[in-house]
Parts: structure tokens; sequence; C-alpha cells
């Protein structure tokens, strides 16, 4: 008997549901619970069979820990916002439950994700007997995988990392995000930073860019370089690591946008007061655009998402390409949500299996590439993101150019 709290209804949710729902001999029992319930009985409503929903506010310890002793789950799958992660990591020692997330925490009021403050509880897991597995996404979490998958099995060392996040999906609107336009704004706006030479340099969002032409037709696109908070923890745990880069596509239409509303002061975190009225512009901002969760039905096209990885094997230089391609529209056939939800809520679940078949259950908190990439790999395959390792020629560089002025 596996019984799972899933926190959050939001986008990643819904699939998060879906795919626990679908591995009943894993997923005994479900919990859906999140802030508006309204929203986890609409997900309860397609699943493949009953799930129970609940109210929660998640930045209430005392009202989550309450929840957690009365249902006493195995698991909690945090798939709410970054906001939440202390908070919800709080209530799970205090009820002695193990953790899992998507995306590491981030300070309301500064738009800078780290992991210092997660990696800080790493005595209160392991005094307490429990598993906290952080950034079970996609990227983080699958990208995290693919560099220790082709460390382990390709390189007797690793020397540079390119991670490459290709959406060539077309929603049909001028402007919308594909995940929490809050924090898709917040990340894309903030500086840069790559690893390089043992340090993270820093240089002004989007200004590098690169022409990426994905494998299997999947098309030619612009990736600019971009901070991602999984260099923090592959840099910490591949010390050979020289370099690590971060690049994202990004149509013009999306760029323009930015640009603009940066300009006018729409994606500013502080509050301005308004009519008597503390205002935060990027959550009236974030109102205003379409909902990532509507987007499934409209998005047509593909994914490509894969590790770049250079390296040694037996004394010779090694490139290896490490990658997945998904459909928007075979995502949404599935359940009824566009791949980047998909890409992410797959292997949410697929990290709480890892902990609950015992693969990673292991007192401490612990990012991705700290457990053996086999089993999740294997469980890639199985359960909708199948993936590919190339060898591509050594002499194969990204062609670098000047980027965007945001
Ligand atoms: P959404 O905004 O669509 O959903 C967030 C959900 O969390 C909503 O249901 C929301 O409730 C709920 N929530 C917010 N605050 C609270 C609270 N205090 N208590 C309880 N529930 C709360 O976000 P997404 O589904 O797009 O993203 C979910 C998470 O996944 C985010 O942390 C995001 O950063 C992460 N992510 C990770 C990726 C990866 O590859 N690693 C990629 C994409 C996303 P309400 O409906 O009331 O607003």
């Amino acid at each position: 008997m596996s019984k799972v709290i899933i926190i959050g209804a939001g986008g990643v949710g819904a699939v998060v549901a879906h795919k626990c729902a679908q591995l009943e001999s894993v997923f005994t029992d479900i919990l859906l619970a999140s802030r508006t319930e309204s929203k986890c009985k609409a997900i309860a409503a397609q699943l493949p069979r009953p799930v129970r929903t609940a109210q929660v506010d998640a930045d209430n310890v005392a009202e989550l820990t309450a929840l957690l002793e009365a249902e006493r789950p195995e698991l909690v799958i945090n798939v709410a916002l970054p906001y939440q992660d202390l908070s919800i990591m709080d209530a799970c020692l205090a009820a002695g439950v193990n953790y899992l997330d998507t995306a590491n925490y981030e300070p309301l009021d500064t738009a800078k994700f780290e992991y210092k403050w997660q990696w800080a509880y790493q005595d209160r897991f392991k005094e307490a007997g429990l598993t906290a597995l952080l950034g079970s996404g996609f990227d983080p979490g699958a990208t995290n995988m693919f560099t220790a998958y082709l460390a382990k099995h390709y390189f007797d060392e690793i020397d540079e990392l390119d991670i490459i996040d290709v959406n060539g999906g077309d929603h049909g609107y001028p402007f919308a995000t594909n995940f929490n336009p809050e924090i898709n704004i917040r990340e894309v706006t903030a500086e840069c930073r790559h690893w390089e030479g043992g340090e993270f340099v820093t240089t002004p969002p989007m200004s590098m860019m690169a022409r990426f032409e994905c494998p299997e037709n999947v098309g030619s696109y612009n990736i600019y370089r971009m901070y991602h908070e999984e260099l923090e923890s592959l840099s910490t745990h591949f010390p050979s690591l020289k370099r690590a880069q971060f690049w994202m596509s990004f149509g013009d239409s999306y760029l323009k946008h930015l640009e603009v509303l940066g300009n006018v002061g729409m994606t500013g975190i502080e509050p301005v007061e308004y009519n008597g009225q503390q205002i935060v512009p990027i959550q009236f901002l974030a109102k205003l655009l379409p909902d990532p969760s509507t987007l499934g039905p409209r998005t047509k096209g593909k994914t490509c998402i894969g590790s770049l990885v250079r390296g040694k094997k037996d004394g010779k230089e090694k490139l290896m390409y490490l990658y997945n391609i998904c459909d928007h529209e075979a995502c949404y056939a599935e359940v009824q949500s566009q791949a980047i939800s998909y890409t992410t809520g797959v292997p949410a679940m697929i990290g709480a299996k890892m902990i609950l078949e015992g693969h990673w259950k292991r007192p401490g908190v612990w990012n991705m590439e700290q457990c053996d990439p086999d089993p999740f790999m294997a469980d890639m395959n199985e359960y909708g993101l199948p993936w590919k390792a190339v060898e591509l020629d050594p002499s194969f560089r990204l062609d670098v150019q000047k980027g965007q002025d945001l």
C-alpha cells in the first residue's frame, strides 16, 4: 500500500495525478490537495479511477501538518509553487512524511532561486529517517538524469555540459507562458549565470544565443543562454565540469513582448500602490495571460530537451547528446495537457515511484544526480518519455552569437 498526497492542481499537478492514477500497483491511494479544491475536483473527474481531493493552504505549516497527520501518506509530491517548498518540507518533517518537488525554493520577494535553503534541511531529514528528492521535473529533473547517465555509462570524466531546451510548440497566442506565468517570467528575466572555470559568471539575461538544429526533423531554433537551477547542483556534484550552460528556445514574438513588458514595468516584483491597493505588476500580468493549463488543446509541435556532454573516455575526447522528443498533441490525447506540463509531471511520478519502490529511499535531501540514474531512465522509456543517446563528432560546437538586450 503506497499512499501519496499531490499538492498543487495546476498544469503539472494534473499530469502527475493522471500518471499516478494510471499506475495503481504503485500509487494505491492518491489524495489531490490544493488551495482551490474545485480545480482538484475538475482533475479528479478526468482520471481513470477515483481519487480523493482536499483543500489546503500549503503556506500554512500547521494546517498542512494536520492534513498529513490525518492522512498518513508515505510521500508528498509538491507541484504547487516554489514559494511553498520550505513550508511543505517543514510539514513533512513534523508529520514524518517523505518529500518530492520539481522546482527549488524561491522567496516571494527576491527573484533568485538557490538550493541553499533546501540543502540546509539535510540533517533534519537524515535524523528523521526521511527522504527529500529535489527537482524531479524535466529541467531540473530528467536533464540531471541525462547528465548522470552519460557520466556513468559513456565517460571517465565529464568536462563540459550544455543543457538545451527547445519548445517547438505553437499555441497560437502572441504571448503566453507554458507554465506558471509569474515563475516563468521571473526565471527568464533573471540575470544569466553559467559555470565557467570553477565559478558562476554573470551576464545580462538572454545576451548570448545560438542556432540549434534538433534531431529527427523537429526543426532549427534560436536558443538563448540563461540561468537554470540544475546548473547549481550539477556543478556541485560533478566537480570535473569546467563549463556548464543552459539554453532555451524563444520565438521572436515572445521576446518582443517580454522586452516591451519589461520596459513598461509590467514584469516587476515590487508592489506598486494603485487606487489605495498594493499591486505586484508581475502578478497582475499573470492574471491577464492565458492560464497555461488551457493551452493543451491549442498547442501543436514538439519539444526536444537534452544534455550535450563533452568529456574523456580512455584518454580520448568524446561528445554525447542524450535527448527526449515529446509531441504536444500526443500528450493532450493521453492526459489533456500540453507537453511542458507532461514532461514535468511524468518525471515527478517516476521520482515518486523511485522512492516508493525503495530504489532511491535514503534519509536526507538529494538532488536527482546523486541517485542511480538507471532505474529512472528505464522508467522514462516505459512511461511516456523515451530517450536516445547519440555520439557526435567532437568537432561539433554550438555557434554562439550575441543575443538580445532585454
Ligand atoms: P500552476 O500555477 O498551473 O499551478 C500551481 C498550483 O499550486 C495551483 O493549483 C495553485 O492553486 C497551487 N498553489 C499555489 N499556492 C498554493 C498554496 N499556498 N497552497 C496550496 N496550493 C497552492 O503551476 P504549474 O503546474 O505550471 O507548475 C507547478 C510547479 O512545477 C511549479 O513549482 C513550477 O515551477 C514547476 N515546474 C517545474 C518544471 C521542471 O521541469 N522542473 C517545469 C515546469 C514547471 P490555485 O489554483 O489556487 O492558484
